[in-house]
């Protein structure tokens, strides 16, 4: 228990003597609005409570006076609405302005505090005996309200709460100086209540402007995070692309290089050493099909994807794809066929994007498929859709897995990894790109029996399909 409370003493010295200089300007700009925007948002309940004290006193004291005090108190308010809209116009950055706003708030604080003194302070006057319940509860409230909505700045609440104080004072020692009572009376009574309550004001001040200042050290250490943060994602993204690139040059000769061997292009392999080199190719394919992947994310998530959208023949699109596969399916023993849509129909996307999603729903459905299964590619007209769907019947995908199936790095199971290779970015890639075209993608599967995966686009009518000849290139956003 005593080191805790000793902690918060500490943390609490250590702000009053970090902010020793009340008008310093560390935060100004945050301060300064809080400021205003409160002062903007509570104008219509401050100016109530004044109207509400104003009718009050006019009907048991002096109307002419009461209402002449409560007009001026009015038009300081007009003074703090001026200032506000000076204020809004202030983007934070210029320093001479920032100190020139907290003169003109000071300024008028110490012009509306002493207008509000001055209203309650001639109730007081008026009162020659019973004690000054009315004016000091006025004026406490005034106070508590100062409190609770001016902590921002504690210099200006202090300035405020000093003229309070001098009215507080003034009404304490009224009647004192009017009656020099005896020690005992209740005029005493009531000025040392005053003094009392004087002290409590100060209490809480202390306490609202301590809160106000961990909130905003908290923001300040969630700003710094946040840099931090941002700074961090950029030096990743740096690190990858470098890395990626740096890999991928050397990576291309490598592979290059072993074709040649491959395809005897440097005379006869020796049969010994052909599985090595089988295997060697085998590897750099999915070391370059990583490296492809992570700069293909790389560039979608740090929006520099270029999107050359274009109509595009969904039939013709499906045939391409289907064949492009045909050497993978093979070598699987896999049959696949391709079951087109009977109306020609069109959908707009970047073709060689589009190409790279198909490729990889291909390849998966080949992948997870077992020797001699088939796959099937089929395209159908939905309402105003077209679904094109590839359907396997493979090893199938288990329930609730639909997060790690589009999450990025992930296979559902990972010795999939081990079987049949991948970098579980496949699908992630594929999901983005897709939201790119507008379209959506998802997918059934049961374990055992098969998965569909489908992708719908808007289909384009022949209006759309002419205004749209013009390519347009959009990137990632
Ligand atoms: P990978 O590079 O591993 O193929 P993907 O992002 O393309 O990465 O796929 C993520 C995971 O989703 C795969 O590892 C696999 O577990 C599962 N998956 C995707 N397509 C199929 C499919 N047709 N049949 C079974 N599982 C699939």
């Amino acid at each position: 228990m005593r080191t805790a409370a000793e902690a918060i003493m500490k943390v609490q010295n250590a702000h009053w003597e970090a902010r020793s200089d009340w008008f310093n300007s560390v935060g100004r700009e945050q301060r300064i609005k809080d400021y205003i925007t409160l002062a903007n948002q509570l104008i219509w309940q401050r100016q109530g409570s004044f109207f509400a004290a104003a009718m009050l006193a006019a009907f048991y004291f002096n109307p002419i006076t009461t209402f002449t005090f409560y007009i001026v108190v009015a038009l300081t308010e007009l003074l703090d609405q001026n200032l506000g809209r000076h204020s809004k116009a202030w983007d934070g950055k210029d320093p001479v302005v920032g100190r020139q706003i907290l003169k003109r708030i000071a300024l008028n604080t110490v012009v509306s505090a002493l207008a509000i003194s001055v209203f309650i302070v001639n109730i007081a006057v008026q009162q020659t005996s019973g004690g000054h319940f009315t004016p000091l509860f006025f004026l406490f409230s005034a106070s508590l309200f100062a409190v609770m909505y001016n902590s921002q700045m504690i210099g200006i609440l202090l300035l405020r709460l000093s003229v309070y104080a001098f009215a507080f004072l003034s009404i304490a020692f009224l009647d004192v100086l009017r009656y020099s009572p005896p020690l005992r009376s209740n005029i005493w009574l009531e000025f040392f209540t005053i003094i009392f309550v004087l002290y409590f004001i100060i209490d809480i001040s202390a306490k609202f402007y301590v809160r106000y200042q961990e909130r905003l050290d908290q923001m300040r250490l969630i700003k710094e995070e946040n840099e931090r943060t941002k700074a961090a994602l950029e030096v990743k993204r740096q690190f990858l692309a470098t890395v990626s690139h740096e890999l991928r040059t050397p990576l291309t000769s490598i592979m290059g290089s072993l074709d040649l061997v491959n395809h005897g292009a440097l005379g006869e392999v020796p049969e010994k050493m052909k599985p090595a080199i089988r295997i060697a190719a085998k590897n750099g394919k999915r070391l370059a099909n990583l490296i492809d992947d992570l700069l293909d994310l790389q560039k979608i998530e740090a929006g520099e994807m270029e999107f050359h959208f274009k109509p595009i023949s969904v039939n013709d699109f499906l045939d391409e794809a289907v064949e492009s596969t045909t050497g993978y399916a093979d070598k699987l023993g896999i049959h696949v066929t391709s079951v087109p849509s009977l109306h020609d129909c069109r959908i707009m996307g970047d073709r060689s994007r589009l190409m790279q999603v198909m490729n990889n729903l291909l390849s998966n459905a080949l992948k997870f498929s077992d020797e001699g299964g088939s796959v099937e590619v089929r395209v159908q007209i939905v309402g105003a859709r077209v679904r094109i769907s590839v359907h396997d019947d493979g090893v199938g995908i288990p329930k609730d897995a639909k997060d790690r199936v589009f999450g990025k790095f992930t296979q559902v199971d990972s010795s999939d990894v081990r079987k049949v290779g991948g970098t579980g970015l496949g699908l992630n890639i594929t999901k983005q790109i897709i939201q790119r075209h507008n379209a959506t993608i998802d997918y059934v599967s049961e374990l055992g029996i098969g998965s569909t995966f489908f992708i719908e686009f808007d289909r384009l009518n022949n209006a759309g399909a002419e205004s749209a000849e013009n390519v347009s290139v959009e990137k990632v956003a």
